[in-house]
C-alpha cells in the first residue's frame, strides 16, 4: 500500500502489489466469486482492484463482466490483436481439432511459423526456442549468459520484472518484498525521461559502468544486463530513440550479454519497430518475448545467436513438453499475419500520437499530470502533486484507475511509486475508442479534487 504520510514521501511499491485487490485488509462485503477465489488461491491471490470485477467475454478492445457491464480495456497487452480475434480462434480452433503434439517431431505448421518468427529479427539471431511463458523464456536467456560468459553477475534496472522462476525472480526487483537481491544482481537506475538524447544515452551507460565495476568489487564476473526495452515496470522509457547504444557498447566491451526483453514491447505495439531493441539500433544477443506472441494462448520463446545456444546445450539437456506445440504455432501464426494484414504497427504509431497528443493538451490544464510519455500504443503518463512534477502521487494515480473502472475503462500503473497510468490498449484500437478513454480519464481527474 502506498504510504499515506505525504511529507515523508510516497513508498516504493511491488508491481502486482499496484492497484491489487487486498484480502489482509478483510473482505468485508465480498462476492461469492471472491471468497471463493480467495478460498482457493490463498496469499498467492493477485486480484486487480479494490473490488475486483467478474469477468465474462471480450471482443476487440471490450471486455464484459457478469453484470453485464462494458470495460474499455487498455490494460491487458496480451490479446494485443484483439480480444478473441476470429482469425486467431479459427486456426487455434481447426489446429487443436487435428493435431496437437510436442515438438520431437517435424510438423509444417510448426516449422512455417518458425520461419516466420526468425524473419523478425536480425539475420544474425538465427535459432529461436520456444517456451509457454515468458519467465521460462528469460530464465533459458539467463542461463545461456551465463555458459557465454562464465559468470553470473547480472545487471537489471532498479524497479525490473522479469518472471517468476527461481532463478528470474533474483533479477526482478520489482517482485522482492522482504528479502532483498542476491549479491550476483546490481541494479541501475530507469533511464530518466528529462533532458537531452546525449545526456540520457551518456548517464545510461555511466550508470552501467558502474554496476559493472560493483560486481567485479564483489568478486562476481560480470554476465549479462537484462532490459525491458520500454522499461515499463520501471515507469515506461522510450525516448529518445538510440538512448540504449552507449549503454551496450559498454556491456559487449565487458565480455557481457545484451538480453533484450521484449516481452511487453515487442510484436509491434511500440509502432516505430517490431522490437523495441529496434527502435534503440541496437544489437541484442538474446531477445525474449512473450504476452502479445499467441494473443492470449500460452507461449513464449528466445531467439539468439547459433553459437551460444550451441554452447549451453553442450553442458544442459533443454525440452519443454508444451512449448511451440503446433497449436502454439498456429496461434502465433495468425497474430504474425493479422498484424501483417490489418497494417498494426502503423495502427499503434498512428493511435498512439492521437492519444499521446490529447493527453498532452490535457497536461496544459492539469498540473497533476507531470509527463506523458511512451512509443505508439504503449504510454506512461506521470502523475504528480499540484504543480510540482518531481512529487510523485501515488494515491491519485490509484484515484484514476479506480474511477476510470467506474467510467468503464481498465488502466494499470507502474513506476517505483506506483504513480505512472500504464495505457496498453490492443493494437487494433479505433479512434473512436482512443476518445473515449481520454474523454473518460479528463472526466475522472476533474472529480478528484487536487490536495
Ligand atoms: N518480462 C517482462 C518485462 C514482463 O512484464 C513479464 C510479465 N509481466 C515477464 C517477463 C514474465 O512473463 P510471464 O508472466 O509470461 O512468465
Amino acid at each position: 500500500m502506498a504510504q499515506k504520510n505525504r511529507d515523508a514521501g510516497p513508498a516504493a511499491r511491488q508491481i502486482l502489489d499496484m492497484n491489487a485487490f487486498d484480502a489482509a485488509a478483510g473482505m468485508g462485503a465480498a462476492s461469492p466469486s471472491l471468497k471463493r477465489r480467495i478460498a482457493n488461491v490463498g496469499a498467492a491471490a493477485v486480484l486487480f482492484y479494490r473490488e475486483p470485477i467478474e469477468v465474462v467475454s471480450a471482443r476487440g478492445s471490450w471486455m464484459t463482466a457478469a453484470d453485464g457491464k462494458r470495460y474499455l480495456d487498455f490494460y491487458n497487452n496480451v490479446p494485443s490483436v484483439g480480444h478473441s480475434h476470429p482469425r486467431v480462434v479459427a486456426d487455434v480452433t481447426d489446429q487443436i481439432a487435428r493435431l496437437n503434439i510436442n515438438t520431437r517431431y517435424l510438423n509444417s505448421v510448426v516449422d512455417r511459423y518458425l520461419d516466420a518468427l526468425k524473419a523478425k529479427f536480425p539475420d544474425a539471431l538465427s535459432n529461436v526456442v520456444l517456451s509457454c511463458s515468458g519467465s521460462e523464456a528469460n530464465d533459458l536467456a539467463v542461463r545461456i549468459a551465463a555458459t557465454a560468459s562464465g559468470g553470473t553477475g547480472i545487471i537489471v534496472t532498479e524497479n525490473a520484472y522479469h518472471g517468476n522462476t527461481s532463478i528470474i525472480s533474483d533479477i526482478s526487483p520489482s517482485a522482492l518484498k522482504r528479502r532483498g537481491l542476491p549479491d550476483h544482481v546490481v541494479t541501475v537506475a530507469a533511464p530518466a525521461h528529462a533532458g537531452q538524447r546525449n545526456s540520457i544515452e551518456n548517464a545510461f551507460a555511466a550508470h552501467i559502468e558502474r554496476a559493472i565495476a560493483e560486481l567485479e568489487r564483489r568478486g562476481h564476473k560480470f554476465s549479462a544486463f537484462i532490459c525491458d526495452s520500454i522499461f515499463s515496470s520501471d515507469g515506461v522509457y522510450a525516448d529518445p530513440p538510440g538512448f540504449l547504444r552507449k549503454a551496450i557498447d559498454t556491456v559487449h566491451k565487458a565480455g557481457g550479454l545484451y538480453i533484450a526483453d521484449e516481452v511487453q514491447p515487442g510484436f509491434a505495439r511500440t509502432g516505430d519497430a517490431f522490437w523495441g531493441f529496434a527502435r534503440h539500433d541496437v544489437m541484442p544477443d538474446v531477445v525474449t518475448m512473450g504476452k502479445p506472441m499467441g494473443n492470449g494462448f500460452p507461449m513464449a520463446g528466445l531467439a539468439t545467436r547459433p553459437e551460444l545456444l550451441a554452447r549451453f546445450c553442450e553442458e544442459t539437456g533443454y525440452f519443454s513438453t508444451f512449448g511451440g506445440n503446433p497449436v502454439a504455432a498456429a496461434a502465433g501464426m495468425a497474430v504474425l499475419e493479422v498484424i501483417a494484414e490489418e497494417r498494426l504497427q502503423d495502427n499503434a504509431l498512428e493511435k498512439g500520437a492521437h492519444i499521446k497528443a490529447r493527453l498532452k493538451d490535457l497536461a496544459t490544464k492539469d498540473d497533476r499530470i507531470a509527463d506523458v510519455r511512451g512509443a505508439g500504443l504503449f504510454l506512461g503518463i506521470e502523475l504528480c502533486r499540484p504543480g510540482h512534477a518531481a512529487e510523485p502521487d501515488p494515491e491519485l494515480a490509484s484515484g484514476a484507475i479506480n474511477g476510470l473502472k467506474d467510467r468503464g475503462v481498465m488502466i494499470g500503473a507502474a513506476g517505483r511509486f506506483g504513480n505512472t497510468l500504464k495505457v496498453r490498449p490492443p493494437l487494433s484500437l479505433s479512434e473512436e475508442e482512443a476518445d473515449i478513454f481520454v474523454d473518460r480519464l479528463a472526466d475522472t481527474l476533474s472529480g478528484i479534487p487536487a490536495s
